[in-house]
């Protein structure tokens, strides 16, 4: 996967994807991501950005000041 930005190869990396929201924190840690090693920007791929987007939402629903998850657990 190449970064938007700077159409550098980004690498293969985990990262942990963290939603600062008014009301809570949803972490979600080692996510299989790519890394742009000249800006830094991180990019998922499709199948993992909605894994982890139908995540935040059910942390959301839940309510919880802080919400954290290992995305190997998603997965499973
Ligand atoms: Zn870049």
């Amino acid at each position: 996967m190449k970064c938007y930005h700077c159409a550098v190869e980004a690498d293969a990396k985990k990262t942990n994807h963290i939603v600062d929201m008014d009301d809570c924190i949803i972490i979600v840690r080692q996510v299989p991501s790519y890394v742009c090693p000249q800006c830094g920007e991180v990019m998922y791929t499709v199948s993992v950005a909605k894994q982890i987007e139908q995540y935040v939402e059910a942390a959301k629903s839940a309510m919880s000041d802080l919400s954290v998850i290992n995305y190997q657990n998603l997965i499973a």
